[in-house]
């Protein structure tokens, strides 16, 4: 008797018989429908979480991404920017090659932390998420704005590896062997060299907390970041396999170029040189010595040794970004449509049209998508339920979509 009344109740939720679908019993235990399509879920997720974080660990050179392919992939979503794309490429690849390496001899293959200076909006994050998704070890993206020195308000240092940690699910090995991007690098710059930088806490403290990750070196880290508590049980990271990868706007880094480029140019070079240089994009010239001219430490430099640049958009590279990545922003509002069953459409003039716009109001890249927000919303709210299975947008129905909207609010203050 007592042997049936367990054999007709699920082990696991006690629920009975008669309140599943089905039991499927085992040798003194039974599993209900639901209770085995949660256990499936629990492993399939615990699973691919292992998978993420312990495949650095596994990496074999045959299947490591060449940087080409890592770069095709970062084309399929990214819009130019080669300069910054190639040293990316380059730099993850050998970051893997590091990982993997046998040290049998002498020569031990150091990392090779990036910088990279671009006006913002042009894709730096954009880049770093995009890789992301390509890579086989933990990543973490951080923002410079939020650290400062022990003892002020915010975070401190450390919490950048509390990220990495938490990307990792607590692995501290796979953690190790992660990619860190740092947001926002410019905002720490040193304040007497740099004087847009106004806030106190700022510069050269945090300057010399991150110089000891960059370095390499056992960094004690609060598992849930923040600031350090007295009572908090500190997770002990070694940062020696971690790569940096810096960005930053640097605002007004292009005159510092040109100073340098002017003083130079009548100091040595001849009159022709001086015509070489493309003043429209002076942010391929950056150097090293110009990020200390704005005010981040020579340490701090000397750690970040591939220094790249990403281009201002024009029109023709804004005008690409609205249709032609693999997740551009008209795809995406094409699919929106499709999945009411609607055909959605535009005229070619529209797109310039919105360019235009994002380029008069001066929000960039950024702006588009609130641009083309804009333009659907109309028919995004009216369509589902008052039928219609096609939408064609012409310029002037844009127009008059965005002449309705309060079109002051797009513009950038
Ligand atoms: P940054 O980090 O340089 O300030 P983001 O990467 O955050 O700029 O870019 C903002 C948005 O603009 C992105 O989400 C993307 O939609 C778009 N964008 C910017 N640059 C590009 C690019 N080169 N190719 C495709 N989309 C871009």
């Amino acid at each position: 008797m007592a042997k049936k009344e367990t054999s007709d109740y699920c082990s696991f939720c006690g629920r009975s018989d008669r309140d599943v679908n089905f039991l499927i019993s085992g040798i003194s235990a039974q599993i209900c429908d639901s209770c085995a399509e949660q256990a499936y879920q629990i492993v399939k997720e615990n699973l691919e979480a292992k998978k993420q974080t312990t495949n650095s660990g596994k990496l074999e050179k045959d299947k490591l991404p060449t940087p080409k392919e890592i770069k095709a992939y970062l084309d399929e979503y990214i819009i130019g920017q080669d300069s910054a794309k190639r040293s990316l490429s380059v730099a993850v690849y050998n970051h893997y090659k590091r990982l993997i390496q046998h040290i049998d001899d002498d020569v031990e293959i150091e990392k090779s932390n990036i910088i990279m200076v671009g006006p913002t909006g042009t894709g730096k994050t954009m880049l770093a998420r995009t890789i992301a998704k390509r890579l086989h070890v933990p990543f973490a993206i951080v923002d410079a704005t939020v650290l400062t020195e022990a003892g002020y308000v915010g975070e401190d240092i450390e919490s950048i590896l509390t990220r990495l940690l938490q990307a990792a699910d607590y692995d501290t090995a796979a953690a190790e062997k992660g990619i860190v991007f740092i947001d926002e690098i410019d905002k720490i710059a040193r304040k007497s060299d740099n004087p847009s930088i106004t806030r106190d806490v700022s510069g050269e403290g945090v300057q010399q907390g991150l110089l000891k990750l960059l370095e390499g070196s056992i960094v004690n880290v609060p598992p849930q970041g923040g600031r350090k508590h007295p009572d908090q049980k500190m997770i002990p990271v070694d940062t020696k396999n971690i790569l940096f990868i810096c960005g930053g706007a640097f605002d007004g880094i292009e005159r510092k170029i040109a100073q340098r480029l002017n003083t130079r140019v009548v100091g040595y070079a001849t009159a022709s040189q001086t015509a070489d240089i493309d003043r429209d994009n002076m942010l391929q010239y950056v150097t090293p010595q110009d990020l200390k001219s704005f005010g981040l430490i020579p340490e701090i430099i000397g750690r970040l040794p591939i220094l790249t640049h990403l281009d201002a958009l024009d029109r023709d590279a804004l005008l690409r970004i609205l249709t032609e990545p693999k997740n551009s922003i008209i795809k995406q509002y094409l699919k929106l449509f499709r999945m009411d069953n609607i055909d959605l459409s535009f005229d070619k003039e529209v797109f310039e049209y919105i360019v235009d716009k994002a380029i008069e109001y001066k929000l960039g890249a950024r702006g588009l998508r609130s641009i083309v927000e804009t333009i659907m919303m109309d028919a995004m709210f009216t369509m589902p339920s008052d039928g219609g299975d096609k939408l064609h947008i012409t310029k002037q129905y844009a127009e008059q979509q965005l002449a309705s909207s309060n079109l002051d609010r797009l513009k950038a203050s």
